[in-house]
């Protein structure tokens, strides 16, 4: 899937998904976790994008996928050691999307002491809403976020609890990663995560951004 940026209309071809783990405190202690005391960031491949009205495909490899719903930022300008008070000057859009977990999987690999590519980066499990040019949002650390499954409420939060803020994040990955337009940064989850089933309806929104509906089949 490409993206089109809905200020200038340019079409991107997806990048790379820079996704940050345990980036909301009550997301951490529910994983047993503590809050890391930098960024902790996993790349998952573009192939695992898929948009509005989709479909997640359970993978035969996982019994325990989980929905994680997130603020997603768009990159537009590229660069490298951007500064803080920079960042969101390379902000093209903002969209919410899911960072879906094959939880099984992931509890495997921590043991293991294994990386997270597997349990995280299965085609489809990057579910991806409507993109919102950045200027329409102020403050992407002052938006609620919301999924609902099958029209009941699984996770409300507020991005102001982001541990690491999108400024932040995004100035400490150029530090590592060359940003380059089309990049998305997946910002981390409330907490309130738990499995999906076949069938399910999952909406996400983020306050003022295009929703997000996807639905779950099993492969
Ligand atoms: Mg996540």
């Amino acid at each position: 899937m490409n993206l089109t940026l809905p200020e200038d209309g340019r079409v991107l071809r997806p990048g790379k998904l820079l996704c940050i783990g345990k980036n909301y405190a009550k997301h951490a202690a529910e994983m047993q976790s503590a809050v890391p005391e930098d960024p902790l960031i996993f790349l998952k491949p573009s192939t695992a994008l898929v948009g509005d009205g989709g479909v997640i495909v359970l993978p035969a490899l996982s019994a325990d996928v989980h929905h994680e719903v997130e603020l997603v930022a768009v990159i537009g300008r590229g660069g490298a050691g951007i500064p803080e008070r920079e960042a969101l000057a390379h902000v093209a859009a903002y969209a919410v999307g899911l960072d879906m977990t094959a939880r099984d999987l992931q509890a495997r690999a921590k043991q293991k002491g294994q990386p997270w590519s597997v349990s995280k980066g299965f085609d489809t499990f990057a579910p991806l809403g409507g993109l919102a040019p950045a200027r329409t949002v102020p403050d992407p650390q002052d938006l609620d976020l919301r999924l609902t499954v099958n029209g009941e409420t699984r996770q409300a939060g507020h991005t102001g609890d982001m541990v690491f803020s999108v400024a932040t994040l995004i100035a400490y990955c150029s530090r590592i990663f060359t940003l380059e337009p089309g990049d998305l940064l997946f910002t981390g989850t409330p907490e309130g995560v738990g499995p999906v089933q076949d069938g399910d309806v999952l909406e996400a929104v983020a306050s003022g951004l295009p929703p997000l509906r996807v639905t779950v089949r099993r492969a």
